[in-house]
């Protein structure tokens, strides 16, 4: 007898945020038999914020977990891009316009909002089972039944899990990403973008006696302060009670770090010089981290991928797309696949190998060009507001000039219009529906 597509076993390695939107969107596109295997004993994710564009929520709201996110979620009506020295405003961009032209306001949130959201519209679909603690290890077969073994942190003996579809959100340091790329004899590299970031939250009673401090943290603003080789962008999340920054500068400090984590403790007094020239205003919620709690990521990509299907085995997220924080899409890019291949996988006739395998390189082309455009303006957009003393520096600052006229791009493309356009206007899950249509039977 013919087996129904919903009976698939579809097994996703990494429990980020590609990893749990996948498993969603394929529960919610009916799929019955998904699993999903995490090296952590738990989500244990960073504190941080994370911003939630029109184009992110506008899946989560189908997913039905947006609600959950929006009751803490701050909107940002507005963005100034100042200089990181004297604090003097570049650049302002209204963002009320957003919802009106996308149908969600701008926001904001906590990272753990936004997982902790996702793991629990996963817990609600019986179709999805957890398993924690256990190393996804060698793929042993990519096709036509793809498997890969699993070793279980308890100790117990490793084992081998077959799948009729293997999704790999196994994150910029992804295993099978590598054994991918070896199979297809070619070589692709993760790229050190020479660039690190801290994450820091302050609390309302950390700022609470400052006031210039309490107007950032109840504002509804998100700043961009720029300076040669640094940025700090800012903004208010959870309900306006933490204030949320998060850094670039070059990564010096990572020298001596293992490589292997990508993170490292840093010291305070690195931390305050690094930034020490920054308008006190600055300085001052810098001073506010407490020693012993700077922490610092080193920031990587990766060069484009050939390709980020194998037989019935493909890429998700940071494992095929690491994108700088400048744009502020990673996350929402890795739920952009996750979505797609709920669309795609959904609409193949039979469980036959070659359709799965069609189905997922529909997914590669509705997905591939999109993320890697974002992953370079990402890039792009770090290298402009990093710019030094030069002619360089001296036209992007004439184009934030034109602005304050009403005129022209903004350099920090992150609040540019016509990129917002192009970011939050798509509708990934209607292209790929349309894409799926067009390309299936001609493949
Ligand atoms: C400073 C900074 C700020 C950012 N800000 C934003 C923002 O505002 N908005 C936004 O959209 N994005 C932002 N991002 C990007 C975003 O965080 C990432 O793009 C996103 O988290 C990637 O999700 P992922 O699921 O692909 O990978 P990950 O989150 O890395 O998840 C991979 C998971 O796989 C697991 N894993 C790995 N190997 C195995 C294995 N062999 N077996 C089992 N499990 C395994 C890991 O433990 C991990 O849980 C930011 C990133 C940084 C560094």
């Amino acid at each position: 007898m013919e087996r129904s597509i919903q009976s698939m076993k579809i097994c996703i390695i990494g429990a980020g945020m590609g990893g749990l939107a996948s498993a969603l969107a394929l529960a919610k596109a009916g799929f019955q038999n998904i699993e999903v295997y995490e090296i952590a004993s738990n989500l244990g994710f960073v504190g941080a914020g994370i911003q939630l564009a029109p184009n992110l929520v506008r899946i989560l709201d189908r997913l039905g977990v947006w609600k959950d996110i929006e009751r803490e979620a701050v909107v940002l009506n507005e963005t100034s891009v100042r200089q990181g020295e004297s604090d003097k405003e570049l650049a302002h961009v209204d963002l009320v316009y957003i919802k009106e032209t996308y149908g969600y306001p701008h926001m904001v949130g906590h990272r753990a909002s936004l997982a902790g959201s996702l793991y629990n519209g996963c817990k609600r679909e019986k179709s999805i089972k957890f398993f924690f603690s256990t190393t996804a290890d060698t793929i042993n077969s990519f096709s036509p039944k793809p498997s890969f073994t699993a070793i279980p942190r308890s100790g117990d003996a490793p084992y081998v899990v077959e799948a009729d579809v293997i999704l790999a959100a196994d994150g910029v340091k992804s295993n099978t990403r590598v054994e991918m790329l070896r199979k297809l004899g070619v070589t692709a590299q993760v790229e050190d973008t020479g660039q690190a970031a801290y994450r820091i939250m302050l609390t309302r009673e950390q700022m609470q006696h400052d006031p210039e401090l309490i107007e950032l943290l109840d504002g509804d603003k998100v700043i961009r302060w720029i300076a040669e080789k640094r940025h700090i962008i800012a903004y208010p999340i959870s309900s306006k009670n933490i204030y949320n920054l998060s850094t670039a500068q070059p990564d010096v400090n990572f020298a001596a770090a293992p490589s292997a984590t990508y993170t490292t403790k840093a010291s305070k007094s690195t931390m305050l010089s690094v930034y020490s020239d920054f308008c006190p205003k600055v300085r001052r919620m810098l001073d506010l981290v407490p020693e012993g709690e700077v922490c610092e990521w080193k920031l990587r990509v990766h060069s484009p991928l050939p390709t980020w299907v194998s037989g019935s085995v493909a890429l998700v997220g940071d494992a095929c797309h690491p994108t700088l924080p400048h744009l502020a899409q990673g996350a929402a890019q890795a739920i952009e696949d996750a979505a797609v291949l709920g669309v795609v996988l959904s609409r193949i006739p039979d469980t036959s190998p070659g359709n799965i395998n069609k189905a997922l390189r529909i997914y590669e082309k509705a997905r591939k060009q999109r993320a890697e455009t974002l992953v370079e303006l990402a890039a792009a957009s770090g290298r402009a507001m990093h710019l030094g003393e030069g002619r360089a520096r001296e036209e992007r600052d004439k184009q934030f000039a034109a602005l304050k006229a009403g005129k022209g791009p903004v350099p920090d493309k992150w609040a540019d219009a016509d990129v917002q356009r192009e970011i939050y206007g798509f509708d990934c899950m209607e292209a790929a529906a349309e894409l799926f249509k067009e390309t299936f039977a001609k493949l």
